[in-house]
């Protein structure tokens, strides 16, 4: 899930969060992207869990009863990006200097 955590520099920052055991996802690689229902029939939409790559994702198999979809978490939030029509040359746009990004620290495990 996608979670607002208090910004040190005043705000809030967006993290994602794993949806089995709570705790924060700091490295893409480190997470999946679970589709609830696969395959996803034709017009239909389904739920999505982010997981760790580790245990949470074999709990989460357990706990849904069957095999779900697996994306990659960078392809995941790329097509989100996309899908909200936000190009790499509209998020430079938006963010020329890099000013609104989070600082490393945000970034690091909590
Ligand atoms: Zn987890």
């Amino acid at each position: 899930m996608i979670k607002a955590v208090h910004h040190p520099q005043g705000g809030c920052a967006s993290i994602l969060v794993c949806d089995v055991c709570g705790k924060r996802i700091c490295e893409a690689g480190d997470g999946a992207v679970l589709t609830v229902m696969h395959p996803i029939p034709e017009g239909a939409e389904s739920k999505v869990l982010h997981v760790h790559q580790t245990n949470c994702y074999a709990m989460a198999e357990n706990q849904l009863g069957h095999k779900p979809g697996h994306e990659e978490v960078w392809r995941h939030l790329l097509c989100l990006l996309y899908s909200v029509g936000l190009s790499p040359e509209k998020l430079q746009a938006y963010c020329p200097d890099r000013a609104e990004a989070p600082p490393v620290a945000m970034r690091q495990a909590a």
